[in-house]
């Protein structure tokens, strides 16, 4: 157990953020702990803002655990007020009221913010991102009262939230630039199937689609596209996220959209400074060169492999398994691994009509699945990939995922 001389500083009251204070208190670190968090809120999780439970979002409670659970533990909660500067020469933040507030070691937990849409109009009332839980009150009060709803972007937040505006009665259009949904994320093959369930729910979807302008007099009431124009009572736009480095830029850290770490999540540039989650770029066993994810699976384990670092003093590599999952209305869409375009894919249906696994071969080795409503098959992947026993294209040769792991446990408790 090793205490940092100034304490441990958290730059962000997120998933990430509250990962690695809870993981320090838990392994045993008896330094001080200070987390800056610029939301007037308790670190909460965004995954709900969403989905279902959006609909209702004036009653639900996203606090990842209660107040208390700070104070017990004596980690102090800065709600509200937002780093604003970095000086590493004098291992200090600058809080936005002018405080220097000194550090042993620094923690970016800063996540990331959303794209802004570049298009005339998008300044209208009307017109809303989702990334926090005040986004999603003011999306969710809007929800209760209009008819027409354009969603811009196919990725994931854009299709979850079209099927809870279309859920609430609203006549809802997808426009996606790209030639289809969720490029970046899904293989073509399982996206089609999914594009067809949304299609069968009633939303429309626009592929091949830009927007031009989003057009009303105070507020937005049309949304041009390269297709026409589209009537609407509500824009909710959702076309990716970037990460908030700018406290490692400005600061002179290496940033290359995120903040660029080594194996163990420090920064390339100033061992006394690590980064975790969405605004952190990082090498990964399973990528080629260095990667950004956004998840909670790696916001939790990032910030427990920080946490446990700094209390114990373990250096240990960052090899956690991606994995993902999306509630798309009826659809639960569920991803492990990671896929590159060049990867060959196989569709494998499930035992009733709504399953469907998506399996990605690099080299004839399985490297990540994707499932529709199949979570026994996203579980078996995950064993499977976990360990990392090969997995051939040949090995599943008129099988799935779960059988072959269930013939596996079969053998190995055989001998
Ligand atoms: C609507 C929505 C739905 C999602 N659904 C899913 C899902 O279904 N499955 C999934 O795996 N992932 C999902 N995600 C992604 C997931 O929530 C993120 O990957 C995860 O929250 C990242 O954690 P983080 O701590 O890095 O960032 P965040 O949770 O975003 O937290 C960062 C915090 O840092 C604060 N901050 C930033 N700068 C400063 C500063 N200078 N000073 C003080 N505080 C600062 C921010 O205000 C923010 O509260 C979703 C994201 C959104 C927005």
């Amino acid at each position: 157990m090793t205490s940092t001389a100034a304490g441990v500083v958290v730059v962000g009251g997120g998933q990430a953020g509250f990962s690695v204070v809870s993981t320090l208190r838990a392994s045993g670190y008896d330094g001080p702990v200070t987390v800056f968090a610029a939301e007037p809120h308790l670190p909460y999780q965004r995954p709900p803002l969403s989905k279902k439970a959006h609909v209702e979002a004036d009653g639900i409670r996203v606090e990842l655990v209660p107040e208390t659970f700070y104070r017990e533990r004596d980690i102090e909660l800065r709600i509200g007020d937002a780093v604003v500067a970095l000086d590493t020469a004098a291992a200090t933040v600058v809080t936005r009221a002018g405080e220097h507030f000194s550090y042993g070691h620094l923690v970016l937990a800063t996540g990331a913010r959303n794209r802004p849409l570049p298009v005339p109009g998008a300044d209208l009332a009307g017109v809303h991102a989702l990334r926090s839980f005040d986004d999603a009150l003011t999306i969710g009060r809007a929800l209760a009262t209009v008819r027409t709803v354009v969603v811009v972007g196919g990725g994931f937040i854009g299709l979850e939230l079209a099927r809870v505006a279309r859920a609430r009665g609203a006549d809802v259009t997808v426009v996606e630039l790209a030639d289809r949904l969720l490029s970046r994320a899904v293989s073509a093959q399982l996206e089609a199937r999914l594009r067809e369930r949304h299609e069968r729910a009633g939303v429309r979807i626009l592929t091949g689609t830009a927007v031009q302008a989003l057009q009303g007099s105070g507020r937005v009431e049309r949304v041009a596209t390269s297709q026409g124009v589209l009537p609407a009572d509500l824009v909710v736009y959702g076309i990716g996220a970037v990460p908030r480095d700018e406290l490692a830029r400005e600061a002179g850290l290496a940033v290359q959209d995120g903040v660029v770490v080594d194996e163990q999540l420090r920064s390339v540039s100033d061992p006394r400074v690590s980064a975790v989650g969405d605004c952190a770029r990082h090498p990964h066993p399973h990528a080629d060169g260095l990667v950004r994810l956004e998840s909670v699976q790696n916001a939790i384990d990032q910030g427990a492999l920080v946490g446990r670092r700094i209390a114990a003093g373990s250096p240990a590599p960052y090899e956690s398994l991606p994995w993902f999952w999306s509630d798309q209305g009826d659809v639960k869409l569920q991803i492990v691994g990671l896929r590159s375009a060049s990867d060959e894919v196989r569709l494998v249906p499930g035992d009733s009509p709504e399953r469907l696994a998506a399996y990605a071969f690099r080299d004839d080795r399985l490297v990540a699945v994707e499932t529709l409503n199949w979570p026994a098959e996203h579980l078996a992947a995950r064993r499977l990939l976990e360990r990392g026993t090969p997995v051939s294209n040949g090995d599943l040769a008129g099988t799935t995922l779960g059988a072959l792991a269930r013939a596996r446990r079969a053998v190995e408790v055989r001998t």
